[in-house]
């Protein structure tokens, strides 16, 4: 059993000054496979004090050179990628093939915006028109300064490469607080830190829970940007935080996304798509599709089809092949999604003919139910329920499915199945998320922007965007160019 009571500062690693430890567990056989220190304010201030140090010589680095320290990231998670899938699927339960697309996705990351900080040094002092003729002006982009990043459990490695990467690349030094929850995969960016020779103090590690580690981070003056993946009332009380010094702040919260279905959709199609929209990673996304909007003429089948891909699931040992169904993180996560199951009995609502498969009898395992006819008014609607449950109802129209659609708090994400790629295009236009799937799986490739409207947060990361978030823009105004 590991015992993680050393934060890694200025590429040290420094024994934590709390005194407080918390559990790491295996989801699936309910142990506890580590412990955890809970972080320190003053530890914060330590790693906040080594990564403003750092800022002046990692900011002045050319970009060839970031990215050259940024590749090497990418080629030492590489080179741990069967250890580092077999560890993040024991901390977070997912099946191993799901690991090892987020080890996959956390690669492209890096090596994405190490290509970014090579182009950024190439598009510095471009010329922007003014509309004066006399006058030219130049845009130059700098680096925010210190980064504070903090992310969830559900995607290690990946939520935290949608920060760290980009924050490298745009020339931002870091301290980076991952999930309490899932702390050992992310322990071997540390590790990575030293065995590429990151310059000290350019990324620094701080392990602990919100109370200790979290909110000294997000309050610290010495934090010029925050970068926040969580919940939504976290992400105010850091919104919040932002707000004192007016600080640059990006939010990616919660979602409730729908998933349209068309009368001349495929149904095999469809039905393969909206079961992995709410049962992968045992429906913990914040992108999941768990409101089906469903063409009343397909609705049976669907449902139908979806009884049977459900039963065709197969519960069990993250860390074996053939299991495509892991447990949820913890009990808090599994206790919140019995309550959404409880609202669902309140209710009187209808979960069909509910294919189980034999769960296993320990971890936090919920089935997959898809409950139908669901009124809009119910909590099951309107909510995030993050676990693997699916909301359904018929409509008459695209109209009305686009309308029912976009009659949410939030605007992450949503998937449209429909027979003509031009149908599929239109409602697509319509919809109001940050990203639209159509006829596709969901996939966030590094190159285009994730983020959401509404409720689901502020800025975009990946992309071009997501090297913006830590940058500042100075136009240099001259009455000629010289
Ligand atoms: P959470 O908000 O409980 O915790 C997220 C992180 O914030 C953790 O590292 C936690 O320790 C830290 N934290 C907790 N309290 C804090 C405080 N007061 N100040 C600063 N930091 C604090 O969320 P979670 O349970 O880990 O993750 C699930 C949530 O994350 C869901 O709502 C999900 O939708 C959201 N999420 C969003 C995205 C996205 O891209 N939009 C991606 C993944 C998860």
């Amino acid at each position: 059993m590991s015992t993680l009571t050393r934060h890694f500062i200025d590429n040290a690693w420094v024994d934590s000054r709390a005194t407080r430890c918390l559990d790491v567990l295996d989801p699936y056989r309910q142990t506890r496979i580590a412990t955890v220190t809970a972080g320190d304010p003053a530890d914060v201030n330590d790693a906040v004090a080594a990564a403003r140090s750092a800022l002046a010589g990692w900011r002045d680095l050319t970009g060839e050179r970031r990215g050259r320290f940024i590749d090497a990231i990418a080629d030492a998670l590489e080179a741990r990628r069967v250890s580092l899938v077999a560890l993040s699927s024991r901390n977070n339960g997912k099946p191993l093939t799901e690991a090892d697309q987020d080890l996959a996705d956390a690669i492209d990351c890096y090596r994405y915006y190490a290509g970014e900080a090579r182009v950024l040094d190439a598009r510095q002092g471009e010329a922007v028109a003014t509309g004066e003729a006399d006058m030219v002006s130049r845009r130059y982009q700098d680096p925010v300064g210190v980064a504070g990043l903090i992310t969830p459990w559900n995607f290690p490695l990946v939520s935290s490469a949608w920060k760290i990467a980009p924050a490298l690349a745009a020339g931002c030094t870091v301290v980076f607080k991952p999930s309490e929850v899932t702390p050992l995969p992310e322990q071997a960016l540390a590790e990575i830190a030293l065995e590429t020779e990151l310059p000290p103090g350019v990324f620094n590690l701080v392990h602990g829970d919100g109370r200790g580690v979290g909110e000294a981070l997000t309050a610290h003056p010495g934090v010029d940007k925050l970068s926040f993946t969580g919940s939504n009332p976290v992400g105010e009380a850091v919104m919040a935080a932002a707000a004192r010094g007016t600080r640059n702040v990006s939010l990616e919260l919660g979602g409730n996304s729908p998933i349209l279905v068309t009368e001349d959709a495929d149904p095999d199609l469809a039905a393969e798509l909206v079961l992995a929209g709410f049962a992968y990673n045992a429906g913990q996304m914040c992108s999941a599709t768990s409101r089906l909007l469903v063409h009343e003429s397909l609705a049976d089948t669907l449902h139908e089809r979806l009884d049977a891909a459900i039963a065709d699931l197969v519960p069990g040992d993250p860390l074996d092949n053939a299991t495509t169904l892991g447990p949820l993180i913890n009990t808090a996560q599994y206790e919140r999604v019995l309550g959404y199951l409880a609202a669902a009995e309140h209710e009187g609502l209808d979960a069909g003919s509910a294919p189980v498969s034999a769960l296993p009898d320990h971890g936090y395992f919920i089935a997959p139910r898809v409950f139908r006819d669901v009124p809009t008014t119910s909590r099951l609607w309107r909510e995030e329920i993050f676990g693997p449950i699916l909301c359904s109802r018929r409509v008459a129209s695209d109209d009305e499915a686009i309308t029912l659609a976009n009659d949410s708090a939030f605007g992450l994400a949503a998937t449209v199945v429909a027979g003509e790629k031009d149908r599929a295009a239109d409602i697509a236009a319509r919809l109001q998320a940050g990203n639209v799937w159509c006829n596709t799986h969901q996939v966030a490739p590094p190159g285009l922007g994730w983020g959401g409207m509404k409720g689901s947060g502020i800025g975009r990361e990946l992309g071009r965007a997501g090297l913006d978030a830590y940058l500042e823009t100075r136009y240099v105004t001259l009455e000629n160019d010289i």
